[in-house]
């Protein structure tokens, strides 16, 4: 596969209200979007970071993996998404050749109208990992 670059991180957060001060005031980023993930029970709020963004994660069910991971680990980084310039389907393809776990089999729809889909952290050195593209 080939990546590009890395097209955003995705921190969950238990608000994105509360969140979004620190990322403004502080970081003085711009959240550009906010938008329902209804299929993955989230709330997402994207922020430009120069080429890549931050994508904050907030369940809106407690069935929500958001609100799984927050559980566990408590707010913080959630994932890291890589822009695949020659297509998802032939990165998942070849990612399940060389032995990785896939969450998703084949790729779906995400935020933003990306085209995702997420590898299993247990064979990603521990980082749930999803690739897209455009
Ligand atoms: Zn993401």
């Amino acid at each position: 596969m080939k990546i590009t670059h890395i097209e955003h991180l995705g921190i969950a957060v238990k608000s994105i209200e509360e969140a979004l001060p620190y990322y403004g005031n502080v970081l003085g980023l711009t959240c550009y979007n906010i938008e329902t993930v209804e299929d993955q029970k989230v709330r997402t709020a994207f922020l430009k970071v120069g080429d890549t963004k931050i994508e904050l994660l907030e369940a809106t069910s407690p069935e929500s993996t958001i609100a799984k991971f927050i559980e566990n680990k408590g707010p913080g980084v959630h994932h890291v998404a890589f822009a695949v310039a020659d297509g998802v389907a032939g990165a998942l393809v070849e990612a399940e050749e060389k032995g990785v776990r896939l969450i998703d089999k084949a790729p779906r729809k995400g935020a933003e109208g990306l085209t995702i889909a997420f590898l299993h952290p247990k064979s990603t050195q521990g980082v749930l990992t999803e690739l897209c593209e455009e």
